[in-house]
């Protein structure tokens, strides 16, 4: 029984150094969930980006070692990020980007050079997308056998997502996060304070979309889409349509597309010139 307990282990926190040194003898992927703390909204705690981060990186590994036999370990969550757009609100714990990357690069650099192979970043947060790749091309730099990949949670389940979702903008604080949450963390989802709020560009849709899924062929970094606290309450989508149900979807396509990368990461032999 207790051989079972330590073999279901996924934590890295959980385990002792010496676990962690037996572990890596049978596995050669660690997943680190990125998150932040972050405003979202009036209806949703700022944990969100890190909870659904590590909510969905702990259901693949689970999944991988139960139906494909493989281990996987989960590191600890990153939750202090750049979220230099919401600073204003108050909770909002800001690093930023130029140190978030050497974050990055550290911890990723740490557990290379104990022997980690492939290091999994599952993102949960927009602003850390160039603070992960910009990290990660450090590293490479340095160890270049190691297998470094960035992924974000919202681009997998690609092909199910879209047909899932009843509203048509999804950014922040939206249908996709307040549905995950009402999985993960119900008890912090505030549905009597839901509200529909979607942001407007500079530029048109044509340019910038206010949606993961729309054209976005120009990155826009203006505060001026929020132009002071009290304007809005922080959301970036449709939230009154979310539901547990769609939320339970949702994790569903994402898990089941994590699980193919870790399995395909897990047995790839790396990138051979
Ligand atoms: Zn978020």
């Amino acid at each position: 029984m207790e051989a079972e307990r330590e073999s279901m282990k996924i934590r890295l926190d959980d385990m002792t150094w010496a676990d962690v040194e037996e572990l890596l003898k049978k596995t050669n992927v660690l997943v680190v969930p990125v998150g932040s703390v972050e405003q979202h909204g009036l209806h949703l705690p700022l944990s969100v980006d890190s909870r659904c981060a590590t909510y969905l990186a702990e259901q693949a590994a689970k999944k991988v070692i139960a139906e494909h036999k493989l281990r996987v370990i989960v590191a600890p969550t990153i939750h202090y990020t750049d979220v230099t757009t919401f600073q204003s609100f108050p909770g909002t714990i800001g690093i930023s980007a130029d140190t978030e990357t050497r974050l990055i690069a550290d911890i990723a650099r740490s557990f290379v050079s104990q022997g980690f192979q492939n290091i999994i970043f599952l993102n949960g947060h927009a602003s850390n997308v160039v603070p992960i790749s910009a990290g990660l091309r450090q590293v490479n730099l340095e160890y270049q056998d190691a297998g470094l990949f960035a992924l974000n949670w919202w681009a997998l389940g690609f092909e199910t997502i879209p047909k899932i979702r009843k509203s048509k903008a999804s950014l922040h604080a939206d249908e996709l996060e307040t549905s995950l949450s009402l999985v993960i963390q119900p008890e912090n989802v505030q549905l009597d304070k839901v509200v529909k709020e979607i942001p407007k560009y500079a530029l048109s849709e044509k340019w910038v979309s206010p949606d993961f899924y729309g054209a976005n062929r120009v990155f826009y970094h203006s505060r001026r889409k929020f132009p002071k606290l009290g304007s809005g309450v922080g959301v970036m989508g449709d939230p009154t349509v979310a539901s547990r149900e769609t939320g339970e979807k949702i994790a569903e396509a994402v898990v089941n597309d994590l699980v193919q990368i870790i399995l395909e990461v897990a047995r790839s032999e790396g990138f051979k010139a």
